[in-house]
């Protein structure tokens, strides 16, 4: 990096635009196969928070990678440098007061870890835990199928690993719960955790 660039003090606090806001800002970190609903539950639940008067957006992945990363294919070192530019727009996002989500696949522990540390504690990773069957089944955009016939490369689940997390903030099981029900429970975690108001 270049050693002339300096870090210039905001004229406007962090603390002050909390306040503005009327809640904590957070990086709701939406991870899971794709076809599990990260999209889906992400949108509803941003829908949700808007509702409730909070200050939202929503980054999703295939949205992303239609312009800031449009350079980047899905070998992994191309995977490794999608999620940093996320998580560095999340973070901006976050520094300025709103309550963001974001809905990508984040295949690795490693770009998930390291998302958490440049976040700190307002980094909540919420499990989308679909089974492969069930992703397969949905195959909202026909990928898998795809996929299957060799002609997608590195497909999550299929031809390049899927790494689960251990102890995720919200674990959402959609084979089991619908759309709204798995919303509720994003929203339900953040007012317990104070992010916002009952
Ligand atoms: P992703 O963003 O993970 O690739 P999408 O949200 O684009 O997944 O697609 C998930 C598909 O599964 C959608 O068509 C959605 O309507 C459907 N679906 C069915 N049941 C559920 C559920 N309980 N939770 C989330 N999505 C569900």
């Amino acid at each position: 990096m270049d050693t002339n660039i300096v870090w210039h003090q905001a004229a406007v606090s962090h603390q002050e635009r909390c306040e503005q806001k009327g809640h904590q800002p957070a990086i709701l970190w939406f991870t899971g196969l794709s076809g599990s609903g990260k999209s889906t539950i992400a949108n509803a639940v941003d829908r949700m928070l808007f509702e409730r008067g909070c200050h939202t957006y929503l980054l999703d992945g295939d949205n992303v990678r239609h312009g800031l990363n449009k350079d980047l294919g899905f070998d992994d070192n191309s995977r490794v440098e999608n999620i940093r530019r996320i998580t560095e727009v999340a973070n901006l996002f976050a520094d300025a007061g709103l309550l963001v989500s974001t809905a990508f696949i984040s295949p690795f522990v490693s770009d998930r870890e390291q998302a958490r540390e440049l976040a700190g504690d307002r980094f909540i990773e919420v499990y989308v835990d679909t089974p492969l069957e069930v992703c397969e089944q949905r195959d909202p955009k026909g990928l898998y199928k795809k996929a299957r016939k060799g002609e997608i490369p590195h497909f999550t689940g299929i031809s390049s690993p899927y790494e689960a997390p251990e102890s995720p903030e919200v674990h959402l099981k959609t084979a089991d719960v619908v759309i709204e029900a798995a919303a509720q429970q994003v929203v339900d975690y953040l007012i317990a955790n104070g992010f916002i108001s009952h």
